[in-house]
């Protein structure tokens, strides 16, 4: 028969694997285990995107101050994608980047709230339905859940912009796209995202956890569009930055 003290070290070491109470950037102990295994010094550290990227696909410009005046980067200028704005938090690196692998690829599911309230402190344009790059139906079965719906419903939750996670599809399977360069990205994402019905004349806010080069978001907004949608904004949590 299991004694008080005997339950008790089960329960905690149950509660550790789930909640672990070390922080696994800092190795120091978790102070918000039950929300983020990331302690909230790390937490606070997090590398921001700068102020001054393109008013688009928000990469970094490397001219001062002319994002004030909606600069876009030459890759915009070039060719204008599909979507309107990307609003982007963090550089995919050191604290979001080990945020996103727990959140992603560890079943670290309750991150969506911290990552998702990093979003309070930025002005989220109006839109009419809030969804997220979906997955296909093999993908989801395999990880178990979307990680960007999960950041969707949370944003969603604080914003009251409705959610949706039944509009746009993605029918087609694709490799991994880190795996690709950008022309390959391009290709491997042709026709694979459908939007389900009609979203004639809605601004729809697309969310997504990391953006690369930015084409999974551009072949969204392609399905969208062709749907009548009026317009397509990205919320990514954190995006590439090429050095
Ligand atoms: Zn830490
Ligand atoms: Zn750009």
């Amino acid at each position: 028969m299991l004694t008080q003290l005997s339950f008790g070290r089960i329960a905690e070491g149950v509660l550790g694997i789930f909640f672990p109470s070390v922080c696994p950037v800092c190795a120091k102990p978790s102070d918000q285990p039950a929300t983020s295994p990331i302690c909230g010094v790390c937490w606070e550290n997090m590398t921001r995107l700068p102020a001054n990227k393109c008013s688009v696909c928000a990469k970094p410009l490397e001219v001062e101050g002319i994002s004030k005046c909606g600069a876009k980067c030459g890759d915009c200028y070039a060719e204008k994608p599909l979507y309107s704005t990307v609003l982007a938090y963090a550089r995919y690196c050191d604290v979001m980047k080990e945020a996103i692998h727990l959140f992603k690829f560890s079943g670290v599911r309750r991150l969506a709230s911290p990552i998702a309230e990093l979003f309070k402190s930025i002005d989220i344009p109006e839109a009419d339905l809030i969804m997220p790059v979906p997955l296909t139906k093999k993908r989801l079965t395999q990880r178990g859940y979307n990680q960007s719906l999960l950041l969707a419903k949370a944003i969603s939750d604080f914003t009251n912009i409705p959610l949706s996670y039944d509009i746009l599809l993605k029918v087609k399977e694709t490799p991994h796209q880190s795996n690709l360069r950008g022309t390959q990205r391009i290709q491997s994402l042709k026709n694979a995202f459908q939007a389900a019905t009609s979203v004639k004349g809605k601004t729809i806010a697309v969310v997504d956890d990391v953006m690369t080069t930015g084409a999974t978001l551009n072949e969204c907004a392609r399905a969208l569009i062709k749907a009548d949608a009026e317009s397509v904004i990205g919320i990514v949590a954190a995006r590439t930055v090429m050095d």
